[in-house]
């Protein structure tokens, strides 16, 4: 994090502008609108800012700016033309501990201005960390178009209402935090989003009268498919359970990208899981969801994929159904999916293949062999989850049952991520092309005369 974001209450508190020409107007007014009291050094002012001058809404010296006028302000903002002016204003600041930005100057900046949607009291601050300010202004603008302006006027009304459910809810935090998540997703956000101010308040009350700490402290579980890795893949359910969960269970196959997008004070579990290495074995796994959830929580079980798929959802929820814990299931973008549609690689079509099965390639002792002679059908595509490690007896024995050593197979590492790696060969080939690119799990295996398509229909560039 190269900034750290904060926002300033500057009422009744004293800010200083050194220079007087339209870059400070901005800046003035802006301040002014966060209610602060400003004072401007400069010779000379635009005719705006002598106009606020003449109003007293400012406080105006006229001369040149002196390192001790910076003395007994809160922040200090430099708009001169004037390089060296501009410097010492920043070297007065920081020898006394006060905040100071220099426009358009980054190296002279302790806090810089982000962009801002403004619904007050909600607000929302954009910055590329002056990397890329356009770039701000225009995610600014798409956020203006999409955030209904009544967020303003629902924040006001729950602000309204805090002392209130305070009162109820007492030290319950959790409850609370129900409360709010419960009031501000139902009907009295409608209303205040259809500028229905009075009705939005009543069922603000109305929800508040009803709730009560027994019903809002009752756990769940959200048994969550995150996809294939690629944070745009996950599903609106998804993303609106990660922003709810007090905790989330993960492991390896939900990507950093998608975990940042978890609400910031959940606490977090790693589960692990790789083929053979569980950080905590499925049994805890099962247990540990069953006693969060007991404990009021909403727990988050965010899994790779589909949980349904070759994820061992099945025997967590069974875990829950057995102790009555309220559970949910969201499908997620399975691999198979993504990494066929990213590598170009139709899983089935009319001229190449009529079915597509999938399977597993990992095998621990005792569990039961794939049915190999079933997988013979040359017009059928193969696709192969957990199979890196297993691919030379993978390949041997889809030959040894009857696929021709040409059929062509592709191999889809981490697929949809940025670091998607696909490498395309034959049931022959393909064990020495995955030791030789380095290919690493997770990747999947497709097998069949579909993998030919990829010639034509891989649209995305990726490493090979
Ligand atoms: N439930 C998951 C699968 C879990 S099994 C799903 O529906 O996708 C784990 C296997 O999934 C990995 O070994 C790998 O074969 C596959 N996999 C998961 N994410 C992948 C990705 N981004 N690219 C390629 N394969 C992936």
């Amino acid at each position: 994090m190269d900034y750290f974001p904060l926002f300033l209450d500057l009422h009744q508190q004293r800010s200083l502008i050194v220079g007087g020409g339209e870059v400070a107007l901005r800046k003035a007014r802006m301040l002014l609108a966060a209610g602060t009291q400003l004072h401007v050094i400069a010779p000379d002012l635009v005719a705006e800012l002598a106009q606020f001058a003449a109003e007293d809404k400012i406080m105006h010296t006229a001369r040149t700016f002196l390192a001790d006028d910076v003395i007994g302000h809160r922040v200090v903002i430099a708009a001169t033309n004037d390089r060296a002016v501009n410097r010492l204003v920043f070297d007065a600041c920081e020898q006394r501990g006060i905040l100071v930005n220099v426009v358009d100057d980054p190296a002279l900046c302790r806090f810089i201005v982000p962009s801002m949607v403004d619904r007050s009291p909600l607000q929302i601050a954009i910055s590329t960390g002056g990397q890329a300010p356009v770039l701000a202004r225009l995610i600014r603008a798409r956020i203006e178009a999409w955030l209904p302006h009544g967020y303003g006027t629902l924040a006001r009304l729950a602000g309204n209402l805090r002392d209130a459910v305070k009162q109820k809810f007492g030290d319950d935090e959790r409850a609370r935090r129900r409360f709010w998540e419960v009031a501000l997703d139902g009907p009295a956000a409608e209303r205040a989003l259809a500028g229905d101010e009075v009705g939005a308040t009543q069922s603000l009350q109305t929800t508040l009268a009803a709730a009560d700490s027994a019903s809002l402290q009752q756990g769940a579980v959200y048994l969550v498919g995150a996809g294939p890795g690629n944070p745009d893949l996950l599903t609106f359910r998804a993303l609106r359970l990660m922003q709810k969960a007090d905790v989330v269970l993960y492991d390896n196959l939900v990507s950093p990208a998608i975990l940042e997008l978890v609400r910031r004070d959940a606490e977090r579990i790693y589960v692990g899981k790789k083929a053979d290495n569980h950080a905590l074995p499925q049994e805890e796994i099962n247990r540990l969801l069953v006693k969060l959830a007991q404990q009021g929580k909403t727990v988050l079980r965010l899994k790779g994929g589909d949980p349904f798929i070759f994820g061992r959802g099945g025997e967590e929820i069974e875990e829950l159904a057995e102790n009555g814990v309220s559970f949910e299931v969201v499908p997620g973008i399975t691999s198979a999916a993504g990494a066929s549609c990213y590598a170009g690689i139709p899983l089935t079509h009319r001229d190449y293949a009529q079915s597509v099965t999938f399977v597993t390639g990992h095998r621990r002792a005792g569990e039961i062999e794939l049915d190999w002679p079933r997988l013979t059908n040359p017009n059928e595509t193969i696709v192969i989850y957990m199979g890196v490690k297993q691919a030379p007896r993978i390949c041997e024995q889809l030959i040894a049952h009857g696929r021709t050593a040409d059929t062509p197979v592709a191999i889809v590492q981490q697929a949809t991520t940025p670091q998607q790696k696909t490498v395309i060969g034959t049931l022959s080939t393909l064990p020495h092309l995955i030791e030789a690119a380095g290919i690493k799990p997770p990747a999947l295996i497709i097998v069949g005369n579909v993998v030919t398509l990829a010639d034509k229909l891989a649209w995305r560039k990726s490493q090979a």
